[in-house]
């Protein structure tokens, strides 16, 4: 007993949660009684900190390796990597705000709408990358690709058991729905999909169409509404309303090389613009 007064409380109140974190029950209830038999102070259980800390550094990089990987993105894009100035219409603030990535554990789902090259796909990796280095599991994949993946379940007998696999990823990004035009079947496995996730997972996803034209793709008025209602319920819409950034950069390398400045053009994409409440 002598030896506890000895104990720095600060220092082993830091041990304690480093050892909760690490889920060690049997280090977290014997140390100081060890330190004391041994007749530390707390100038030796400084290493046992430092031992610790070390632990949960490599753990927390395996993590993020593995999460990354598991995430399947085509190509690494950043938020930094954003140039906002190209996109007037998206306020900076909003996509920060997503940026903290309090959507995901509110089961909130967002939807980037724009015409293409306007940087959806950009925002939506740019996001997940954020999620994965909060910690979050994340997955990357196309609408075409994941109703081919759900096609091929149905086919085998086993939604569900992917529905399951899909549900342990804190967030799905979907990318580029509307650019294919789904079969019925592969529009009520993507309805099932969504409506899995549905205020129990968040979901993001990037489209071109604006709301009005959904039916077209689904194929179904009825089950594109009932799509649409859970998920705009509870979500963060953005439009990115501009012009192509593909385009624009184009035009600027071919003006650099004739030696002119690139001209302005006027923006507007046709995507109304009634769509950015959430
Ligand atoms: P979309 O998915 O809307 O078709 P992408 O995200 O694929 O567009 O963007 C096309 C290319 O332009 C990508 O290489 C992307 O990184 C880049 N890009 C688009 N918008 C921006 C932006 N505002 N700032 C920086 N890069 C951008
Ligand atoms: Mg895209």
């Amino acid at each position: 007993m002598s030896g506890a007064a000895a104990l720095d409380e600060a220092l082993c109140g830091r041990i304690d949660a480093q050892l909760k974190a690490l889920h060690l029950p049997g280090a977290l209830a014997h140390y100081r009684g060890l330190a004391e038999e041994l007749g530390l102070d707390s100038h030796a259980l400084k290493l046992l900190e430092r031992v610790l800390a070390a632990e949960l550094g490599s753990r927390e990089l395996h993590r993020y390796q593995r999460n990354l990987r598991a995430a399947r993105f085509p190509v690494v894009k950043e938020l930094s990597g954003f140039d906002f100035t190209a996109l007037p219409s998206l306020p900076k603030g909003r996509v920060d705000e997503l940026a903290t990535c309090r959507f995901i554990p509110a089961h909130e789902s967002v939807i980037l709408v724009g015409n293409p090259g306007t940087g959806k796909t950009h925002l939506l990796i740019g996001l997940g990358m954020q999620a994965i280095r909060l910690g979050f599991r994340v997955r990357f994949v196309t609408a075409a690709a994941l109703v081919n993946e759900l096609l091929l379940a149905r086919a085998e007998l086993r939604v569900p058991k992917l529905l399951r696999q899909l549900g342990a990823f804190d967030l799905v990004l979907v990318d580029e729905l509307g650019y294919v035009p789904f079969s019925r079947e592969g529009a009520q496995l993507l309805f099932e999909f969504f409506a899995d996730r549905y205020e129990r997972r968040a979901t993001a996803l990037t489209t071109n169409l604006p709301f009005a034209q959904w039916p077209q793709v689904f194929g179904d008025e009825t089950m594109t509404v009932a799509l649409l209602d859970r998920l705009t319920h509870r979500s963060h819409v953005l439009v990115l309303n501009g012009e192509s950034y593909r385009l624009r950069d184009s035009r600027r390398r071919a003006a650099a090389q004739a030696g002119t400045p690139a001209p302005v053009p006027a923006s507007g994409n046709g995507v109304s613009q009634g769509a950015t409440a959430s």
